[in-house]
This record gives C-alpha cells, sequence and structure tokens, in this order.
C-alpha cells in the first residue's frame, strides 16, 4: 500500500520525527542529532540579505522541476537579485494529509539535489499536516540569507538615462511551459520551466561594480511586470524592442493560440539587468559566456522621464506595455 501522510505526522511526536528524519534530513544532509530549535550561522561582515517566498505551483511536479527546486531557485535568486552570495536556506513546508511520501521524498530529493550541487545548505525548517481539503498537497516557504559586497548596490532608484536592459535568456518558458501543462497541450519539445539558481551569473558580474545598477529576477507578471517596477522606482521612460525579445519559436506559437504574451510570462531562471551604456557590450558578452546566460539579449534602454514601459515593434510602431492587471495565471509558482 502506498503510504501517505497522516495529521499525527504532524503531531509533534514519534511520527514527526520520523518523517524529519527519513523525508528532510535524508534528502538535506545533517544529523538529526544536531538538531536544535535555531540554526547558528557566522555571517561576513557588512551587509546581509535576507528574503522569503511561498510556493503553491499546480501541479507540483513539471518538466524541468517541481515545487522544491522552484522553492530553493527562487529564494536563491531573489538573494541574487539584491548582488548577494547566499550562504543559507530555511524551508518550512505544510503537508496536506493524504500527500504521499513518495511525492514528498521526490520535493525534498529535489531540493536537496540542488543544494548539494550550489553548495548552499538548507539549515532550519518546519513541518506542520493539514486535515485532506485544507490545503493542496504541498505547499513550501523559503527564506534565504546571503552577502553582499561592499561595492555592489543593486537597486532600481540607481538607474540613469541611457542605461541598456539585458535580459539573460529566453523568456515566459515556466509560464508557457506550465499553462500548457494545466490545458492539456502535447509539449513534444524542448520547452521545459527554466527554473534555475542564477547567483553565479549575478556573481560573474561583480567585477562591473556600480556599472550594474539594478537586476531582478523576472517571476510573477514576468519582463512587463519588472520593467513597469523598475519605470515607477526609477521615474524613467524604458524602451524595448519586440524583435530583440528573446522568445523560443514553441513558446511564441503556443502562447499566441493561448492568447497569452510572452513578455508577461513567468520566468523562473530569467534575470533583468540595467546596466550602464559604457559597459552594456561587454557585460552582454560576460552574461552570455555564463551556461545561464547563454541566450542574453540587449532589449532595450532607459530614456525620458515619463515613466511608463513602451514597446517597438519590428514595423517600428510603438505601444505601451502596461502593468498586468488581475491574476493572468493563478499557482504559477
Ligand atoms: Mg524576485
Amino acid at each position: 500500500m502506498t503510504e501517505t501522510i497522516r495529521l499525527a505526522h504532524g503531531s509533534g511526536g514519534e511520527m514527526t520525527s520520523r518523517l524529519i528524519k527519513e523525508i528532510f534530513y535524508a534528502a538535506f544532509g545533517g544529523d538529526v542529532r544536531d538538531a536544535n530549535d535555531s540554526a547558528v550561522l557566522e555571517l561576513p561582515r557588512g551587509r546581509t540579505a535576507f528574503t522569503t517566498d511561498s510556493y503553491v505551483i499546480s501541479p507540483m511536479f513539471f518538466p524541468g522541476g517541481d515545487i522544491g527546486k522552484l522553492a530553493f531557485c527562487g529564494t536563491v535568486n531573489d538573494l541574487a537579485s539584491v548582488g548577494a552570495r547566499p550562504i543559507a536556506l530555511a524551508a518550512s513546508f505544510i503537508i496536506e494529509e493524504g500527500t504521499t511520501f513518495e511525492d514528498l521524498r521526490r520535493i525534498a530529493g529535489s531540493i536537496g539535489e540542488v543544494s548539494r550541487a550550489t553548495g548552499i545548505p538548507v539549515v532550519t525548517g518546519d513541518t506542520k499536516v493539514v486535515d485532506k481539503g485544507s490545503g493542496d498537497k504541498v505547499f513550501i516557504t523559503t527564506s534565504g540569507v546571503g552577502s553582499i559586497p561592499d561595492d555592489i548596490d543593486y537597486h532600481p532608484r540607481n538607474i540613469r538615462p541611457g542605461d541598456a536592459i539585458i535580459v539573460t535568456g529566453s523568456i515566459g518558458d515556466h509560464g508557457y511551459c506550465i499553462t500548457a501543462l494545466r490545458e492539456g497541450i502535447d509539449i513534444k519539445s524542448a520547452v521545459t520551466s527554466d527554473c534555475a539558481p542564477l547567483h553565479g551569473l549575478v556573481e560573474a558580474l561583480w567585477p562591473f561594480g556600480a556599472h550594474i545598477r539594478a537586476a531582478r529576477d523576472a517571476t510573477r507578471g514576468g519582463v512587463g511586470m519588472v520593467l513597469n517596477e523598475w519605470a515607477m522606482q526609477s521615474s524613467r521612460g524604458i524602451l524595448i524592442h519586440e524583435e530583440r525579445l528573446p522568445v523560443k519559436d514553441e513558446v511564441a506559437g503556443g502562447t499566441a493560440l493561448l492568447g497569452l504574451e510572452p513578455i508577461y510570462l513567468a520566468n523562473e531562471g530569467k534575470m533583468l539587468i540595467a546596466v550602464s551604456p559604457e559597459k552594456a557590450a561587454e557585460v552582454l558578452d560576460c552574461i552570455r559566456a555564463h551556461p545561464a546566460g547563454a541566450d542574453a539579449a540587449l532589449i532595450g534602454n532607459t530614456g525620458d522621464d515619463k515613466p511608463r514601459v513602451v514597446l517597438e515593434t519590428a514595423w517600428g510602431t510603438q505601444r505601451l506595455v502596461p502593468v498586468p492587471r488581475g491574476e493572468i495565471l493563478p499557482r504559477i509558482c
């Protein structure tokens, strides 16, 4: 019989200990005998980045990843967005009664896998079980701390007129992959979620110092949302060129059929980078030389002091890219 999570697994007793030991310690490493109420960290001197995010994606498993890998990478990428080197993560699980041990083991396993690959440990966590119908299988909250080098300050307030806007790769892959899965569209070819950790790519940009003005992972609301936030926060207009946006053919075709725009679709392994015009070409080369940034493109520039995003089409016509309204795709991350 398939072993499933029962309410007693969240009672704090012997069954909880077994669950934590067999699933989480087994996946993340460490020794259950060392457990304490808090992890104790030695942080480098200087500024510390601290972030948290919750993950409720449906379905939990998808081509290119699962809710576990997504939760880990999402928090790593939020740390990377302020130029931080991730030091440690926390992962908290809300599990619905009836979830199989097998699913849980798989999710914890993919967190362990990306944790080992990146060398970023999961040092603390929590588990709660809710009765059937009060949740939907597994929800995860991840938090993370990272250290920021003294000369790094990535924030949209630093954006100046004429700065270049770079996207580190093809857009809309994650959003399209999840939508296609839900719509029952057969994804035969290469489109999988782009879910990936980007801290290494951002660290490669550290030597450019203040020439890098801002970085942000283009998750919910996609590139369109981040650019609108940057336009508001920097009080600058941003002009982007449609034909320079890296969009995979299948994503372009599929989104057209579904009535979606790749520019608003979630990405889980892509950053937007604002960079000074002097260093734009060099920074683009540096990003393209990194395995996570091979398809990077310079998509536009900041301009006048009217805070809005304008898209120029291949025909030379221009249109506004407004802030997306409402929830385009629920439970995408
Ligand atoms: Mg983010």
